[in-house]
């Protein structure tokens, strides 16, 4: 028998019914959005408007406010870099974000030093979780961005998001959320109108690969001032040339409608069964690589004493597809930048083990886990 899949932090399975519903737009609607002289091009317009406003009502926003973008990656890296201009031009050359978000957000963020932008980075507590303060106390009259994750993708820990978005009331900085781990699956919704920017990935819900949004919240009437990074076209405002890849924008709006379904009784069965895993965890003395009180309910990471992660994964194989962390920078065997930042021992560290499931997940093998990891360890 395969191995159950328990890595969803790194991609989610993908549903019949989302597959149907992208097969009709790969076969019989498969025309251009952009072509207005066909119904070819009508029926695949319709489609996307619609895939919009379901995406715009579970977001929060407004339609016109939605840019689909080929997922996360590029969504962070257009809010980031798309800011750039703004900033120089206005002399806020000032950045604070967390030395725990996604290599996608690091790198764009690397870039804009380059340029002389000043990038304040706060780290987490042994928790895994920043304060709001921090952060906050941070902002000066420069500030032009504030980006921080909604959920860690290695260890879980939910940030405080709605606490960062009620502290920066009063500033003009931009507030950024990668919200690619949280977004329909911690409690927080990321409703805040104050969230100006935020990144939605499909393939962390139950869609496809390869599409994502960047929503870009009006304040005052006013768009955050974004300036493209690729040209030629005028698809999506102008903001994200290229033909959009409808049936990948329909199988994400899809996702998103099944993943809604009575999802608070969902992430209650999810937080019931880490609990259980946590529990049993416990009698073979793990460590906890972040608070599990304070993560998502699909996510834990935690260490073995004596257990290195790859020994363990391995150890695990024929039960469970589990990870040491980012899916990213797992071939490059490169130390965690999440755990390092959190301050945790060297050997923690290299004993961490990610056990991530997802909202329609019903049971986990507690039990042959725990019995697997026990035989290793001694
Ligand atoms: N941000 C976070 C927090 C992620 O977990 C990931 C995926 N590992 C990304 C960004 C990149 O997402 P995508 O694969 O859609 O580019």
């Amino acid at each position: 028998m395969e191995a159950i899949y328990l890595d969803y932090n790194s991609t989610n399975p993908i549903s019949d019914e989302v597959i149907n519903e992208m097969v009709r737009y790969l076969k019989e609607d498969f025309g251009n959005p952009g072509s207005r002289t066909h119904s070819y091009g009508q029926r695949a317009k319709v489609a996307v408007n619609q895939a919009r406003r379901q995406l715009a009502k579970a977001a929060n926003c407004r339609v016109e406010e939605i840019t689909f973008t080929s997922g996360a990656t590029e969504s962070n890296n257009l809010a980031i870099l798309g800011l750039k201009q703004y900033g120089t031009y206005n002399q806020k050359k000032h950045i604070i974000s967390t030395s725990i978000e996604h290599k996608s957000v690091l790198a764009p963020l690397y870039k804009m030093t380059e340029e002389n932008f000043e990038i304040d980075y706060v780290s987490p507590g042994k928790n895994g979780q920043i304060t709001a303060n921090e952060v906050l106390e941070k902002i000066r009259p420069d500030t032009l961005l504030v980006s921080v994750m909604g959920v860690n993708n290695e260890t879980g820990a939910v940030q405080p998001i709605q606490e960062i978005a009620a502290g920066m009331e009063r500033s003009e900085a931009y507030l950024h959320v990668d919200a690619s781990q949280g977004f329909l699956k911690a409690e927080e919704t990321y409703s805040s109108p104050r969230i100006d920017l935020m990144t939605l990935s499909s393939h962390k819900v139950g869609g496809p690969k390869g599409v994502g949004a960047l929503i870009a919240r009006r304040r005052a009437y006013t768009r955050p001032p974004l300036e493209p990074i690729m040209y030629g076209g005028d698809q999506e405002r102008g903001l994200r040339p290229g033909t959009l890849p409808v049936p990948l924008i329909v199988g994400f709006a899809k996702a998103v409608e099944l993943i809604q379904i009575d999802l608070r009784e969902k992430l209650e069965t999810c937080r019931n069964l880490q609990k259980r895993l946590v529990d049993e965890l416990k009698t073979i003395e793990a460590c906890f690589n972040c608070d599990p009180n304070l993560s998502v309910p699909t996510t834990i990471n935690f260490s073995i004493p004596g257990v290195d992660s790859e020994a363990a994964i391995m150890a695990l194989k024929s039960i469970a597809a589990v990870s040491n962390g980012s899916a990213c920078t797992s071939q490059t065997y490169e130390h965690s930048h999440v755990l390092t930042a959190a301050n945790l021992p060297e050997e923690q560290i290299s004993g961490a083990i990610r056990i991530s499931w997802g909202t329609e997940t019903q049971s986990l093998p507690i039990r042959e886990l725990v019995d697997a990891l026990t035989f290793i360890k001694n």
